[in-house]
């Protein structure tokens, strides 16, 4: 085997290394997002919400899930942890499960788990069953993805159907909040402290807001939801 391939085998041995312990985690988060994208769909349903679609957005779609696992990577980078640099971008991408509805099921709620419940119920889930680490970098992901999504989110589902958008102060909030989420997710005083760490985050904070004054999440992808 050549230097190059021996590299990228082991690069590939510490991403599945990573990677694996958080397989069942990552499977009961698809699932806890499945079924409330289920309930909300059927409960606005039940109250006579049309149901729209199924469409298909291939490349929409592509584009939005690199856009989240890379924004998702990017705030996750001061902390220089791995099991960070793996949970913050696959959770962040994690939340358009609720996609399923709209994509390949019809749906009345366009993005249902985009929603301020939601985020409280996979948080607490965390935190109960996997601890301080998961349940801040789920809360984190979750507020990194609805930063930089563009467009309105239902955040009082099942409450109120109404939605609502994202200005440029609350993705920047937000931003700022989900990288001080994984420094503090980080055990005991080791990170957190460091000045460089924070310096990091407020320079790829500023540029994703900058970013996002002056291109625009949802003119640059061309996301209709
Ligand atoms: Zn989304």
């Amino acid at each position: 085997m050549t230097g190059e391939g021996a590299r990228l085998r082991s690069w590939w041995g510490r991403v599945w290394s990573t990677a694996v312990p958080w397989i069942p985690f990552l499977g009961v988060f698809a699932i806890v997002a499945f079924a409330w994208a289920s309930l909300v769909n059927l409960a606005a349903s039940a109250n006579h919400v049309p149901l729209v679609g199924p469409r298909v957005a291939f490349w929409s779609e592509t584009i939005d899930a690199f856009w989240h696992l890379g924004t998702g990577f990017l705030l996750a980078l001061p902390a220089r942890d791995r099991r960070l640099l793996f949970l913050a971008p696959v959770l962040s991408l994690g939340l358009d499960i609720d996609h399923a509805f709209g994509l390949l099921l019809p749906a009345s709620v366009p993005r249902p788990d985009h929603a301020l419940l939601f985020i409280l119920l996979i948080t607490v889930v965390a935190a109960l069953w996997k601890g301080r680490l998961p349940a801040l970098a789920t809360a984190g992901a979750i507020a990194t993805h609805l930063a930089v999504d563009g467009g309105d989110f239902p955040l009082l589902d099942p409450v109120t159907m109404a939605r609502w958008p994202f200005p440029l102060w609350a993705s920047a909030l937000a931003l700022a909040l989900a990288g001080a989420l994984f420094l503090l997710a980080l055990p005991g005083p080791r990170r957190w402290t460091v000045r460089r760490a924070w310096v990091e985050l407020a320079v790829i904070v500023t540029a994703l807001v900058l970013f996002l004054a002056l291109v625009g999440p949802s003119a640059w992808l061309f996301l209709s939801n």
